[in-house]
């Protein structure tokens, strides 16, 4: 918020004197020292006149879809984006979107703001703006609605999502008691996931409802709210195949010890199922974000290698798959079975000091022994490369070669 940039923003939105403040969550992570991803500002003016402001400070703005009406604009000075938006209040709600109205009251706009915690100002002096006890509650690791829990969430569902995910980065101990209950009643209206899409309620995404379940995951100790969300029924309707909570809460130990928190790699703890070998489906919201390659490779060889991660060489497993999968593995195997410690450790150590050889030959040496170009070479080089494998890497160049030899030999005999 000091920086130069954001200062000249913040100069060209104030030069006819407007009031205006830093919002949201960047407040509540300069509170807890925190760095934010983004800087959102509130401002009294309406979005024309805001869109003037900077203007004639010579920063350029953009327009959001909806923005004008909702009072966004975003503001792109060297190349940073600030979303300034105008104080406004909810006038009607469906469920997920708002009618909003515009506002030059900073408490009104604080009052349709989900928690406590996300709902204080900060002026650009440095001067803090809080009116419903948000520092407090963060100094308590409370995520609390602002009002009342039940009425925000039928005005908005997602909100019932967020708690669980605001709990997870900023909560202590057990989710508050009341916002519980409220989501409880509304568990329901979370959407259940069905190969039959016209059957998820419209209004709540099923995309965006995981895209939360996501967030919530990359949380340092997502625990607490896992376990809430399948003790109320929310967790079963957004994954049906989320049962393993308590193997999700040893991996996270785990990941304490050993690695940084991973949302794949803990999405993988919660689904993995020995019996489970349908095609994995449910996750489709991640084939948008791209993450979707690692999950599916992590899941579908999950299930045979846990069982076989003690019966072959780590060596042998890393140069497969590569040494951030079989690192992925181990974890999972060690929190699917709690007790081998031991031996886990030992191979993410082998892991940490080892690196996989490239084997010493390559298409080119299979061809210069006359083999044409084409499906064969593929297959004899795999031939040595398993040899290669099966002899622990050992064997060098020259000793490849004349192995290459036999085989190109022993083909040509038929
Ligand atoms: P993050 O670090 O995850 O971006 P954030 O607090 O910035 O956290 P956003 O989702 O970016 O969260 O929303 C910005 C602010 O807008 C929130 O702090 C909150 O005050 C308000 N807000 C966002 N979504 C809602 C909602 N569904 N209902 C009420 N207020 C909301
Ligand atoms: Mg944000």
């Amino acid at each position: 918020m000091t920086a130069p940039v954001t200062r000249a923003v913040v100069k060209a939105l104030t030069a006819d004197g407007a009031d205006v403040r830093f919002v949201g969550g960047c407040v509540r992570d300069a509170l807890l020292g925190r760095e934010s991803a983004d800087i959102d500002i509130g401002t009294p003016d309406p979005p024309e006149r805001v869109v003037g402001l900077l203007g004639r400070a010579g920063i350029e703005s953009r327009n959001v879809p909806r923005g004008l009406s909702h009072g966004t604009v975003i503001a792109v000075c060297d190349g940073e984006h600030f979303e300034v938006t105008t104080l406004r209040r909810d006038e009607r709600t469906d469920g997920r979107h708002a009618e909003v109205a515009f506002t030059d009251d900073w408490q009104e706009d604080a009052s349709r703001r989900d928690f406590t915690i996300n709902a204080m100002s900060l002026s650009p002096d440095g001067t803090p703006h809080d009116y419903f006890r948000g520092q407090e509650d963060l100094k308590a690791g409370r995520v609390r609605f602002v009002g009342d829990p039940a009425t925000r969430i039928a005005e908005d569902h997602l909100r019932l999502l967020r708690f669980f995910r605001f709990h997870a980065w900023y909560g202590k101990g057990d989710p508050d008691a009341a916002a519980l209950e409220a989501c409880k009643a509304a568990a329901h209206t979370i959407p259940l996931f069905t190969s039959d899409r016209a059957n998820t309620i419209p209004r709540l995404s099923y995309e965006r409802a995981q895209k939360e379940l996501m967030k919530l995951l990359a949380a340092p100790e997502p625990t607490s709210s896992v376990r809430a969300m399948r003790d109320i029924g929310v967790l079963a309707r957004l994954l049906p195949e989320s049962r393993w909570t308590e193997r999700l809460a040893r991996l996270v130990a785990i990941e304490n010890q050993v690695a940084e928190p991973d949302r794949i790699r803990r999405l993988a703890a919660l689904v993995i199922d020995t019996n489970y070998d349908r095609p994995f489906t449910d996750a489709f919201w991640l084939r948008a974000s791209g993450e979707i390659g690692r999950f599916v490779s992590l899941v579908g060889v999950s299930n045979s290698l846990i069982l076989h991660l003690n019966r072959h060489d780590p060596r042998h497993l890393i140069y497969e798959l590569g040494p951030a999968q079989f690192r992925d593995l181990v974890m999972l195997a060690w929190a699917d079975q709690g007790n081998d410690k031991a031996s886990r450790r030992a191979m993410l150590e082998i892991v940490d000091t080892w690196e996989p050889p490239a084997l010493p030959v390559r298409g080119a040496d299979v061809v210069a022994r006359g083999v044409k170009e084409g499906p064969e070479v593929g297959e004899l080089l795999s031939k040595v490369e398993n040899w290669w494998i099966a002899s622990d890497f050992a064997p060098d160049r020259e000793a490849l070669l004349e192995r290459l030899d036999t085989l190109v030999a022993e083909r040509r005999r038929g």
